[in-house]
């Protein structure tokens, strides 16, 4: 079970061509934490600013 968690996590993040926030367009490398969200519309990123904020 928990195989398969790293694994799906491990898909969100190679499903997306970069790994930067939604809304701001900050990312790992500007020393944010990014966190995936599935929305309706499909698999988005938030930084921890923004995260916290939905
Ligand atoms: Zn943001």
């Amino acid at each position: 079970m928990q195989d398969m968690q790293i694994l799906r996590a491990h898909d969100v993040l190679s499903s997306v061509s970069k790994v930067e926030c939604y809304v701001c367009g900050k990312g790992i490398d500007d020393g944010h934490t990014i966190t995936a969200k599935t929305l309706p519309h499909g698999i988005v990123l938030f930084c921890d600013v923004h995260y916290s904020l939905q």
